[in-house]
């Protein structure tokens, strides 16, 4: 996928020399960073909250601007009618996610639309009640599946079937989910994955896991909070039934921002399907007409309650349209660069200092290292940020660096591994 391995070098020259061949350093402009004394913050948190494209106030203030001057006409009338407003961005993002703009809609937000998904894809027999999960699935996920759980009558502590790594290890074997599958997909009614795992960083074979899934009678379901934007996502392809992701993260739309949704285009025309349904979810030549049942629109859109906060949508324009111009896969070659390069400069830091978490293989992880190190995380958190260079931490232990491709550039990485080289040394 990456092409030929990149050969990296320690010097600051190396990282100089990368950001001048980058064929994507420009987008670079197109952000807004926090400042940090009388200059820019190094930020390596694009899989928390990314960065506020340039154009997203514009965008917005577009919006207000036709609120004020056209009042309910804006639905019809203006540059940006409000109620198409929502399908330009599907389509954008259903490129992002290597999915048919049928397959893709913008609505609420993350643990909202997992939610509405399971009602519609976890329909619990007595035979077939279990969900397959990582044990390290992301905290909401866990709540939600265990209130879904509830919900139908049943024990999660019976129900869900958490999956952790092998003693020593951390991160999932594929092998092993494969394994769980052929013994125990018989009594699976859902697998859930969140790819990438928020903690560990680890990206799953989405292919290999919803094949085998499918092929036990299971419905495959992916979060993707940290993969839309991230990977190289083939959703249609790989087959999964349903995804969901929020987009504030590398996909930079802004706290709160809307989410996304996936449904398969198998279920596209399945009126059947159980929902929870809302007027514009409604098929739209028939929406007006008020009628007393609903007939779903075909596809994600069918699964959309309300009437979208346009506002929201605004924001989340200004980043699809530099996703539109950067693409997925040169976004995805550069950020395996980028990643790598970081790994190589970690690799090189006094022996036993610092530990990643997550693969070394770049296919199975996307641009963010777990870390793990010999010293206070807390205070490791603290010198970087009297340095101006901000990275998250997990509970326990984990410190996440998260160099993304539409805005971090190679100087940023060597910077990072070079301030805590010192620290590793005082
Ligand atoms: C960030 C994240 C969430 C957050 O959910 P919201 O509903 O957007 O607050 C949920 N799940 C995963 C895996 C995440 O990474």
């Amino acid at each position: 996928m990456s092409g030929e391995a990149t050969r990296y070098e320690a010097g600051e020259a190396f990282a100089r020399r990368m950001d001048a061949e980058d064929p994507l350093r420009a987008f670079r402009e197109e952000f807004l960073f926090p400042r940090h004394g009388d200059g820019a913050e190094l930020y390596l948190l694009g899989n928390s909250l990314g960065l506020q494209p340039r154009k997203a106030q514009q965008y917005v203030l577009e919006a207000m601007d036709a609120w004020a001057t056209l009042g309910v006409d804006g639905h019809f009338k203006g540059s940006r009618p409000w109620m198409e407003y929502h399908l330009s961005l599907g389509e954008q993002m259903a490129r992002v996610v290597g999915a048919r703009p049928l397959e893709v809609v913008v609505m609420n937000t993350l643990t909202v639309n997992l939610h509405l998904m399971m009602v519609s894809f976890y329909r619990p027999t007595l035979e077939r009640s279990k969900i397959l999960m990582e044990a390290s699935a992301f905290p909401s996920d866990q709540y939600a599946v265990a209130s879904q759980v509830r919900h139908h009558g049943y024990d999660p502590a019976q129900t869900v079937i958490p999956l952790a790594p092998r003693e020593g290890e951390d991160v999932l074997r594929t092998e092993d989910i494969l394994e769980v599958l052929e013994r125990r997909g018989k009594e699976i009614a859902l697998v859930l994955f969140g790819n990438v795992n928020y903690l560990n960083g680890q990206a799953f074979d989405m292919a290999a896991i919803t094949r085998a899934a499918h092929a036990q009678g299971c419905r495959v379901g992916f979060d993707l909070a940290h993969a839309a934007g991230n990977l190289r996502l083939s959703l249609h392809d790989d087959g999964p039934d349903f995804a969901v992701w929020c987009s504030y993260k590398y996909l930079n739309g802004g706290p709160g921002a809307l989410a996304g949704a996936f449904v398969h285009e198998r279920h596209a025309h399945d009126a059947s399907l159980n929902r929870f349904a809302g007027w514009w979810g409604n098929d739209k030549r028939t929406r007006f007409l008020m009628k007393p049942d609903h007939e779903p629109t075909p596809g994600a859109e069918g699964w959309v309650l309300s009437n979208p906060p346009i506002l929201q949508l605004a924001a989340l324009r200004a980043s699809l349209e530099l996703f539109d111009r950067a693409t997925m896969p040169a976004l995805r070659e550069k950020s395996v660069k980028l990643t790598g390069y970081l790994e190589f400069l970690l690799d090189r830091l006094p022996p036993g200092f610092v530990h990643s978490l997550t693969p070394r293989d770049p296919e199975q992880r996307g641009a963010h290292l777990s870390l793990r190190f010999s010293k206070d995380p807390q205070r490791m958190l603290q010198t970087l940020r009297s340095e101006g260079i901000h990275c998250d931490f997990r509970s326990p232990d984990v410190i996440r660096a998260a160099p993304a491709p539409l805005y971090n550039s190679f100087v940023d990485v060597h910077r990072f591994v070079d301030v805590l080289d010192r620290h590793a040394r005082s």
